[in-house]
């Protein structure tokens, strides 16, 4: 049994094999990374056809690289959102196409449920319930996954992601962003003093397991603007002093946004035991957990409360085709998949697109203890 996993929902064009047994037969992945160097973020129209000239070539790749054609695949799967439908649709579209040729099933896939999900295919022995954190450019969630499917939200960010907030901040540091703002960030922040700015941690005294970033990353734009750092002068060409400053405040952000984790999670670890008291492992996934601080910091937090501390390998915590595929084949498994599409479905058929999609029940409980 193998599954084809297509993901476009965002900025990446990625597709990839995997088998039941958890094996990954190819994988392909085209990024955008230009466009998030001149424009400072995805341009929706722009993402769409970038995503639509290489949608095509990830998939013969993917499957090039498994060395196997369409018809020995066993199901497609498909982001179908949370993201930015033009961008869905490219992905939808081509799944389409395949399952319907094929005559294959189709599963559509949430691009946050397979982020967690994918610590499952690295870990065999990992069973539900566990408690997932997932922190990526678009979302924070804290939740109990208490099954394929089903899971309970303890948490999210009432304003930005921390990813963003990574990201925003290694702009305005003037940081080299072809490798992406997280990993230049965390680069630079090895050469600064995490205590030197004393940026407050959001949240501290709520209740909640909620999470903050706007307040956080207005700070940091106060701190550059007082030191008129120049974010159009890239680092290569400030001097020693310049330097060291913006990896001060780079370590210093670090520091206070990683903190922030680290409240929330041991506020999620005492709810999610009230929920289902046998939760043993904390899944840490989605772009920011390929963090190094943030693995270390979060492990110390998890061997504090006898829990185990998951987190995939940095290729699988950011955007890739490997997750959706497992996500697939998790569903399949349980039998939740659409049959193959009517062979003459029109081009311009509906398309199930989910652009907002919400993980799970939000935690009543929760929310009224918080108040
Ligand atoms: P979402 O999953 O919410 O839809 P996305 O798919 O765009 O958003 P991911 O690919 O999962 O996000 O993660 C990308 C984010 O992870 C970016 O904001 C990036 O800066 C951040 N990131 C990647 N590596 C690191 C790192 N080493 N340190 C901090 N942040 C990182
Ligand atoms: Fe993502």
């Amino acid at each position: 049994v193998s599954v084809l996993g297509i993901e476009t929902s965002c900025d990446d064009t990625c597709a990839a094999v995997v088998t039941a047994d958890g094996r990954i037969l190819g994988e392909a992945q085209v990024s955008q990374a230009n466009m998030l160097v001149h424009y400072g973020g995805v341009v929706p129209m722009l993402a769409q056809e970038l995503h639509a000239q290489s949608i095509d070539q990830v998939v013969e790749e993917a499957l090039a690289n498994a060395r196997m054609l369409q018809t020995d695949l066993s199901a497609i799967a498909v982001t179908i959102g949370p993201g930015i439908s033009p961008c869905l649709r490219v992905g939808v579209t081509k799944a389409r196409s395949i399952a319907r040729v094929n005559r294959l099933p189709l599963i559509g896939v949430h691009h946050m449920e397979a982020h967690a999900l994918v610590a499952r295919l690295m870990e065999h022995k990992l069973h539900f319930p566990f408690i997932v954190l997932l922190i990526s450019g678009g979302h924070n969630l804290l939740l109990v996954a208490q099954n394929v499917g089903q899971y309970v939200q303890l948490g999210t960010t009432v304003d930005d992601a921390i990813g963003e907030a990574f990201d925003k901040t290694a702009r305005l540091l003037g940081l080299d962003l072809r490798k992406g703002g997280g990993p230049a960030l965390e680069e630079i922040a090895l050469q600064g003093n995490p205590t030197s700015f004393p940026f407050a941690v959001p949240m501290r005294n709520q209740k909640h397991c909620n999470f903050s970033y706007a307040g956080l990353k207005n700070q940091v734009r106060l701190a550059i603007e007082s030191q008129k750092i120049n974010e159009n002068a890239p680092m290569s060409l400030a001097s020693a002093e310049d330097r060291q400053m913006r990896a001060d405040i780079a370590a210093s952000f670090q520091r206070v946004a990683i903190l922030h984790l680290e409240d929330r999670c041991r506020r999620a670890i005492d709810w999610a035991r009230k929920i289902d008291p046998t939760v043993s492992c904390l899944v840490v996934s989605g772009g920011v957990a390929s963090n190094n601080v943030v693995r270390t910091k979060l492990g110390a937090v998890t061997k504090e409360h006898g829990l185990q501390l998951i987190c995939p390998p940095p290729r699988l915590c950011t955007d890739n085709g490997v997750m959706v595929a497992w996500a697939g084949i998790e569903h399949l498994r349980l039998g939740i998949f659409d049959p193959p599409p009517h062979l003459d479905e029109p081009a311009d058929a509906w398309l199930d697109l989910r652009p907002r999609w919400q993980l799970g029940e939000i935690y009543a409980e929760g929310v009224s203890k918080a108040r």
